[in-house]
């Protein structure tokens, strides 16, 4: 077959990163994204800065490639439907719709039989006056929300006033789960019963921030198990092509509940890079340009640290690292508070 050209959407570092494990695999790639300085330029064959709502720009997009995939879940449906009728988009644009909605993504894993926070939709302020039993409590906007933005921490119904909600937007309601844990199950499905599987990764968030995380994660066997089958479930029931991160907590009784699905490769499975020889970035390509699938191997634990905001000052002035390593930067010129900058992975 002649060299495979995939479109991706959207050019954050998970668009980068997907470009180095295609490249790799011979495969050239289009990335396509509304921010002209999108730092997964410096990795890809093309970059076409655009919005995402461009008819023309899509179709062009469309005729440039020959299977399209995208790196973040917010983009719009309308945009992954059009393409899909010119090309195949994987995952479906369908999975895509239900899981960027966080009361449809719930409903759906609830009907799984698959446990979640309790929650509850808001569509008014008026919504949460009777809601008492749910607080503490963090209110959550339904749709577009990432690393904490578009939640609000409710500890008591006094706190609706002074908080400067805005109702405008719909929200779900989540009780606060006394978390002892956070763990994430990466898998990439390549068809039917057809999928490769990382052990859990064991994560720690600051100010709602993935910050940390590493393999093997201190866990029972029981939840190891039982969160490895949840993936499993979500992934087949979904018919999903390609790699997707649950997102779990377990409270401190041991209970393990859902948080969310990201219907994409995911910030915790970064260490899979240097960890595996299999990354989920070269198992997500494989799956969607229906390469062959090779069974996952761990080849050493690790520990990963994201570098956020000024951080990457001193790693960029300093770079050299022991064997056991690996330093990404991300090539984002503008340095922000709270934006992720690069990560570090250290191999143990
Ligand atoms: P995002 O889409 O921003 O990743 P999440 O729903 O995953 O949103 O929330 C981000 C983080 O906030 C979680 O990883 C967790 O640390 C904390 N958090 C969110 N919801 C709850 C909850 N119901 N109980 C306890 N902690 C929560
Ligand atoms: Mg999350």
């Amino acid at each position: 077959m002649s060299e495979i050209k995939l479109g991706i959407l959207g050019g954050g570092q998970l668009g980068s990163m997907l470009s180095v494990a295609a490249r790799k695999l011979n495969i050239k790639t289009i990335i396509y994204c509304d921010d002209q300085k999108a730092p997964a330029q410096n990795f890809c064959d093309q970059f076409i800065y655009a919005e995402y709502k461009d008819k023309n720009k899509i179709y062009d997009f469309a005729q440039k490639v020959d299977i399209i995939t995208y790196e973040f879940e917010n983009i719009p449906f309308e945009t992954l439907n059009e393409l899909n009728k010119l090309k195949t988009v994987l995952p479906k644009p369908s999975v895509n719709r239900l899981i960027q909605h966080r009361l449809a993504e719930k409903d759906f894993i609830n009907k799984l039989n698959i446990r979640t926070t309790r929650y509850v939709h808001i569509e008014n302020k008026e919504d949460l006056l009777p809601l008492e039993d749910f607080l503490p409590g963090i209110l959550k906007t339904t749709t577009m929300g990432y690393d904490g933005k578009g939640q609000h921490l409710i500890e008591n119904i006094v706190d609706i006033e002074s908080l400067n909600i805005d109702f405008r937007k719909d929200y779900i309601l989540e009780k606060l789960v006394k978390l002892k844990k956070e763990i994430s199950v990466i898998i990439t499905r390549f068809n039917i019963n057809k999928y490769e599987i990382y052990e859990p990764i064991e994560n720690i968030h600051k100010d709602q921030i993935l910050r940390h995380s590493k393999i093997p994660a201190n866990i029972t066997e029981k939840i190891l198990n039982q969160s490895k089958e949840w993936a499993i479930l979500i992934a087949e029931e979904l018919k999903y092509i390609g790699t997707l991160c649950v997102e779990f907590f377990i409270d401190r009784n041991d209970n393990l509940y859902v948080n969310e699905i990201a219907p994409r490769v995911h910030n915790s499975g970064h260490l899979t890079i240097n960890a595996y020889n299999i990354s989920q970035f070269e198992n997500h390509v494989r799956a969607v340009c229906s390469l062959d699938q090779i069974t996952v191997k761990k080849l050493s634990n690790a520990e990963m640290f994201n570098i956020i905001g000024s951080e990457i000052v001193q790693y960029r002035e300093n770079p050299k690292l022991d064997s056991n390593k690996f330093f990404f930067d991300y090539l984002k010129k503008d340095i922000k508070e709270k934006r992720k900058m690069g990560h570090l992975t250290i191999l143990k």
